[in-house]
């Protein structure tokens, strides 16, 4: 990938199988869907607070897996933790949300929190138990349907005195009490219906239902989600109905904007933290063609004017763009935004822009704000 320029069009494979999270994804766009289970490499940055989640998970699985290293926890943390930025640092448009420590402002909580976590998992894991079948906590446990098509790794499995709960750390999250006091609908959806895929797949392999379904935060609050064994099986039904649907689109063949015609649902809603939007050229047709709906604020067109601003330590971009006209763009560097850089002609994609209250068509740069320069033999 050439820092700044917009890569061909990543391309769509049939699937082998779907996640539980994919069937999430695909239930708002299979193109999302099918992007996420081939694996396509994102465009946009990902959240800080969903990097800072990670290293949580990661360490905690370490320290799960041999609780000894509980006694090195800052050793661990600083690996993870140092895993994760060196991810976001070798992608050009992550690297200025490095260091974590800064960009996420609960940073020392989550720190403290993941440490008493992991204390307390040193403390109550017998791992001479910990073997499938028999063990107090499987954790990264792997479920599948027998036919393959349906599979996923779940946090953990937890068996005592009789009872199975599945369970699904959210560890870049943090229940309020509302919500760790409710039945589970006030957690976003689509959390409960995958821990509802992972009850049946666990029904599929062991022939009996778990006791209960647990969304886990950091602090410890707990969310049981509500399920019945008709709208689980329900649920992977609908899963390989849309896996087939989406091999069958895949199949059909054809040029990739046909393809992407066939699997794209562009909306507010689907689109607004989809990562591969760069590329999506169902989205920009979409946003073009309706522009009075509330679409995210994302724009392409063509530099009209680049000029330096504050003794040149910033530039003000005067964009061309494909539904507004004329846009002015504030606070971009060409160090950050090396889409810039490029004297040819082509076409300019700003996304994740921030509104500047003195005027309709003035905006800011955000933390997330992301350029690409496409160049026209790529338009062609
Ligand atoms: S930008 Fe929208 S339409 Fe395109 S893949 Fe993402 S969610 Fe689907």
């Amino acid at each position: 990938m050439i820092p700044g320029v917009l890569p061909l069009c990543p391309s769509v494979t049939p699937l082998e199988r779907i996640s539980p999270s994919s069937f999430q994804t695909s239930i708002e766009c299979k193109l999302k869907g099918a992007w996420n289970a081939n694996r396509a490499p994102t465009l946009l940055p990902e959240s800080p607070n969903t990097r800072l989640g990670r290293v949580v998970h990661k360490v905690i699985e370490r320290i799960a897996q041999s609780p000894e290293n509980s006694n090195f926890f800052e050793r661990v943390w600083n690996e993870e933790l140092s895993e994760q930025e060196a991810q976001m640092r070798s992608r050009w448009f992550e690297t200025h949300l490095v260091p974590l420590a800064k960009m996420c402002t609960n940073f020392e909580l989550v720190k403290k929190r993941c440490h008493l976590e992991c204390d307390n998992i040193a403390l109550t894991q017998d791992r001479s138990t910990v073997r499938p079948g028999v063990g107090a906590t499987e954790r990264e446990k792997w479920l599948q349907s027998q036919d393959g098509k349906i599979g996923g790794r779940i946090d953990a499995i937890s068996r005592r005195n009789g009872e199975t709960t599945i369970i699904d750390y959210k560890t870049g999250v943090w229940f309020d009490s509302r919500e760790a006091a409710s039945d589970g609908r006030l957690f976003p959806e689509n959390n409960a219906q995958q821990l509802r895929m992972y009850a049946a797949l666990f029904y599929l392999n062991e022939g009996i239902w778990p006791t209960s379904l647990e969304l886990v935060a950091l602090n410890r609050k707990v969310i049981r989600i509500p399920f019945t064994p008709e709208e689980c099986l329900s649920l992977l039904r609908q899963a390989r109905a849309i896996l087939d649907d989406m091999n069958c689109a895949i199949r059909k063949g054809g040029n990739f904007l046909a393809l992407q015609q066939r699997l794209a649902s562009p909306s507010e809603q689907s689109c607004k933290y989809c990562r591969y939007k760069p590329a999506c050229e169902s989205y920009w047709v979409s946003k073009e063609t309706s522009p009075e709906k509330p679409w995210p604020l994302d724009f392409r067109g063509t530099i009209e004017e680049l000029a330096d601003v504050y003794g040149g330590s910033f530039l003000r971009l005067r964009l061309n763009s494909t539904t507004n006209d004329f846009i002015s763009i504030r606070g971009l560097n060409r160090k950050r935004h090396p889409a810039l850089n490029f004297d040819e002609d082509g076409e300019l994609i700003v996304l994740g822009l921030v509104r500047s209250r003195s005027s309709d068509t003035y905006f800011n740069q955000g933390a997330f704000t992301t350029l690409y320069f496409v160049p026209y033999q790529q338009l062609n």
